[in-house]
């Protein structure tokens, strides 16, 4: 008897190089593409997508030492390899305490979800349309 729902159960994940390697255990609190500027910084990218669960859900296979951290704001740490620079956490004990972030494209099992909503939609950069009917958040 299988306990997971919706093809969600063990994930593994790492970084561009592969120094860094993390097993992820169990459902997902909450996985969102954020279109804060900060996001968009961080990844180079138009947002970021990260799947929040709770900091003992995830365990690093690899290469915990070879993490960067960059404090982004008061309360909120973003950490990367530190070999090839890939974005891979989003912590912020304060406002989300026992809670981690990781980015979603660092995944290297399948995850099939469809509907992410997006947050910090009105930071959003204007070159960039969504196109999807997920939910919307300002
Ligand atoms: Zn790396
Ligand atoms: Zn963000």
């Amino acid at each position: 008897m299988s306990a997971v729902a919706s093809g969600i159960g063990t994930h593994r994940g790492g970084c561009l190089c592969g120094a860094v390697g993390y097993v992820v255990d169990g459902d997902f609190a909450r996985v969102t593409h954020c279109h804060c500027s900060m996001c968009r910084k961080g990844h180079g990218a138009a947002f970021a997508t990260y799947a929040t669960v709770r900091v003992e859900q995830q365990h690093f296979e690899r290469g915990e030492a070879r993490l960067g951290h960059f404090r982004s704001s008061p309360t909120a740490t973003r950490s990367f390899c530190r070999d090839c620079g890939s974005p891979m956490f989003w912590r912020d004990d304060t406002r989300e305490p026992g809670m981690v972030a990781f980015a979603l494209g660092g995944l290297d099992t399948p995850y099939a979800e469809h509907s992410i909503g997006h947050i910090f939609v009105a930071l959003k950069a204007p070159w960039h349309a969504i196109l999807d009917d997920a939910p919307q958040r300002l």
